[in-house]
Order: structure tokens, then sequence, then C-alpha cells
């Protein structure tokens, strides 16, 4: 029996992970369950998995939680108790699907205390790439992307020479506003931004893939797990979700993975790896149901996430860290309506403007940089005020 911690577990990703625990009961155990506030979710699950432990970080949830639950899991509070839980004895692999920079210091705990590491947390790479990837390389921890294209990737150089790989394609289903102009994005609402054609994801994935600074994030999360420099890695939008991504060997060769788009596919795999068990979804490709695959090129000057993205990792330094934090507090200020979508790109491209680029060395250096391109998010949100 794996004992899994799950951070994250009242997410998307986390639910979807435990759907695959639930249909493999018999080789999985959600040891730990972890989220923030959402007491009543977590009490559910917590009913339900009978975890030995629960982590609550927000500590005024914990309290109304501890008051309602009934069940023996010990109660781990406070942002602290995510490492805690990463590092427990009793854990064999952990998934970490708590969403934005909060997954940096769990992510680094697993690591350490050398457990097998699903990674769904995608700001975790693009902030603390350098550490992260040191750190695994240090303590031979291989890290099994859970986000889609980078599984895709992950299963596509499997039994491959890494010294053939040419390039990485990367797919992108374009969001709700692929094709359209700078123009007609100019007065779009949250909720027209909420509606993904293809997969169904947390919030501020979602808006992160109406912008494309999904894809610009990934672009950095797939530089440091494959570890292949920008200028080989290339975006193509796929719309309908079904190429996952690619990877092109210098002989021209390109082996992608293809599949129905869900998540629970990648997250089953993360958790299975090497092996493979049949589709959590029991469902197949329907080839006769398909007129053709699409392919086309992503439009940079109205989705200009991509370049800034790539500028930014390529910068180095703290300069993800800062296009990460950019975007998350430019996404919440358009959650709230202070902004428009078009200013998410404004405020980003502004930001990166103006960074003064700094050297990483500890985990302190990538909290100082996200609170700093916070703090200069906050000044250019407060001038694209609506
Ligand atoms: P959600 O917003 O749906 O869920 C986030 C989860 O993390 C919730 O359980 C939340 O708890 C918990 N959480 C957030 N902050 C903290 C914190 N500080 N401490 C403890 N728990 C916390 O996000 P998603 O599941 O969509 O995404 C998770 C990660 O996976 C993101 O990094 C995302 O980019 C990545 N990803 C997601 C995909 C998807 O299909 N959803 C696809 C590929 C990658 P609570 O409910 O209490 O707030
Ligand atoms: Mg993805």
């Amino acid at each position: 029996m794996k004992q899994i911690a799950i951070l994250g577990s009242t997410g998307s990703i986390g639910t979807q992970a435990l759907d695959v625990i639930r249909l493999h009961s018999d080789l999985f155990h959600a040891q730990v369950l972890a989220a923030r506030r959402s007491v009543d979710k977590l009490l559910e699950q917590a009913m339900e998995f009978k975890p030995a432990y629960v982590v609550i970080t927000d500590e005024q949830a914990a309290e109304e939680f501890k008051r309602k639950y009934t069940g023996s899991a010990k109660i781990l509070t406070g942002e602290q108790a995510l490492c805690t839980a990463a590092g427990l004895p009793d854990v064999n692999l952990v998934l970490v699907s708590v969403v934005g920079v909060a997954g940096l210091a769990p992510t680094l705990a697993a690591i350490e205390a050398e457990k097998e590491l699903a990674l769904a947390n995608k700001e975790t790479l693009v902030a603390g790439g350098k550490l992260v990837t040191l750190a695994a390389r240090k303590h031979n921890v291989l890290i099994r992307p859970v986000d889609s294209e980078h599984s895709a990737i992950f299963q596509s150089m499997l039994g491959q020479d890494r010294k053939g790989i040419h390039k990485l394609l990367l797919t992108a289903s374009g969001g709700p506003f692929f094709g359209k102009t700078r123009n007609e994005l100019a007065h779009v609402t949250l909720k027209d931004a909420l509606k993904h054609p293809t997969w169904n994801m947390g919030v501020k994935v979602t808006l992160d893939s109406a912008t494309m600074f999904n894809k610009g994030l990934e672009v950095i999360e797939a530089h440091w797990l494959f570890d292949v420099d920008y200028d080989h890695i290339q975006v193509v939008v796929q719309p309908q979700s079904l190429i996952h991504s690619m990877v092109e060997y210098v002989d021209g060769s390109i082996i992608a993975q293809i599949g129905n788009p869900d998540m629970r596919l990648p997250i089953q795999f993360a958790l299975t790896y090497p092996k493979r068990l049949p589709s959590p979804s029991h469902e197949f490709v329907d080839w006769s149901r398909l007129a053709g695959i699409k392919i086309a090129m992503p439009d940079t000057r109205v989705f200009r996430s991509l370049g800034l993205a790539f500028e930014a990792g390529k910068d180095g330094g703290d300069t993800a860290a800062a296009f990460n934090a950019a975007n998350e507090e430019a996404v919440r200020a358009f959650i709230q309506e202070r902004i428009s979508f078009l200013s998410i790109f404004d405020v980003t491209e502004e930001v990166l403007n103006h960074w003064k680029r700094e050297e990483i060395h500890s985990i302190e250096d990538i909290h100082a940089a996200d609170a700093r391109a916070r703090f200069m998010a906050e000044e250019a949100i407060k001038k694209a005020e609506l």
C-alpha cells in the first residue's frame, strides 16, 4: 500500500487525485489530506478516506474543523504543517497540488525527506526551479510531473536518449479567446474568461489559460523539469487538447502523447510510474469522431504573456519569480474587477520592465523577489484601475 500525502486535497487536482485513489484503494491510501480553509469539503474527505493526518493551514478554519470533526486523524495547523506533512515517516509519495508559490517549501521538504514526488504546482518550478532541481539531483528524487503537458513530455521521453532531444513542443488549447484580436478582448468579463473550452480546472489556472500566462509558466516549468534551453522550446496551439505535448528528436522524429483531456490520467501516471493502470474514465480516444487533429500557431502579439515568459526565463535569477508573482497579483485584481482583462498583460510587463534581476541562493531570496514583485504589481494595478 502506497501512503500518499495530498497537499491541496480540496482543489481541482486534489479531488481528482482522490478519484484515482478511490479507484485503486487496494494500492493507495490517502495518509495526509491538506488544505487551507475548505472545512466542509475536508470533513467530507476525511470521513471517506480516513487519513492519519489532516492539515489545515488557516488557523481559524482549523478551529472550526476541530469542532466538527469526529474522526481519529491527527490535525496539524499553520503554513509550516505542509512541510511537516511532506516529511512524515509514514508517507511514501507527496502530491503537491496547492496553488501558487505556497507549493515551494513543501516541495523542497518532500525532496529533502527523499519522498516520491508528484508535482502539479507549476509556480514552484517557475519561481524556484533552480533550487528545486538542484535539491532533487542531490537527493536523487525524480520529479514526476502532473501538469498534462509535462506529463506528456515525460512520457514521450521514456526509453529515449536525452542527448537526442532537439526540441520540446508544448501544446496549448488556446483557451476561450483563441483567434480573438486585442480589440475583441478589451471588454471581456470574468465570466467569459472562466469558460474553458476543453479543461475543467481551478480558477487561477483557468484564467491563466485565457491569457496564455499558463503556457508561459509551463515553458519555464518545462525548462527546469527537462533541462532544455528556451530556444528549444516551442508553443503550438492544439485546440482539441488531445495532443498533450511532443518531443522532437535530432533525427526529425516527433514522439507525442495523446489522450482525452482528463487530468486523472496524468495524475494516475504520476502515482503509478513506471506502471500503467486502466484508464480512470474507462474511456479511450474515439478517432471516428475526430474530423482531424488541428494545429495552429499562437498569436504572440495578442498573447504577450508568451514572449514575456521566454524573456523572464532567459533572464534567469529571480526574474521568473517576479513574472509569476506579478501575474498572480494581476489575476487577483482582475477577479476583483479592479482591472480589465488586457491590463493583466500590461501589469506583468510593467513589473518586468523595471525588474532588477538578482541571483537566487535560498528560498528566502525567492520570497523576497516574490514580495518585491507583488509590491511593484500593486503600483501598476493602481495605475491601471478601472
Ligand atoms: P485549486 O484552486 O482548485 O485548489 C488549490 C488547493 O490548494 C485547494 O485544496 C486549496 O485549499 C489548497 N491551498 C491553496 N493554498 C494553500 C495554502 N497556502 N496552504 C494549504 N493549502 C492551500 O487549484 P488547482 O487544483 O486547479 O491547481 C493546483 C496546482 O496545480 C496549481 O499550481 C495549478 O497551476 C496546477 N495545475 C492544475 C491543473 C488543473 O487541471 N486544475 C492542471 C495543471 C496544473 P482550500 O480549498 O482550502 O483553499
Ligand atoms: Mg498544463
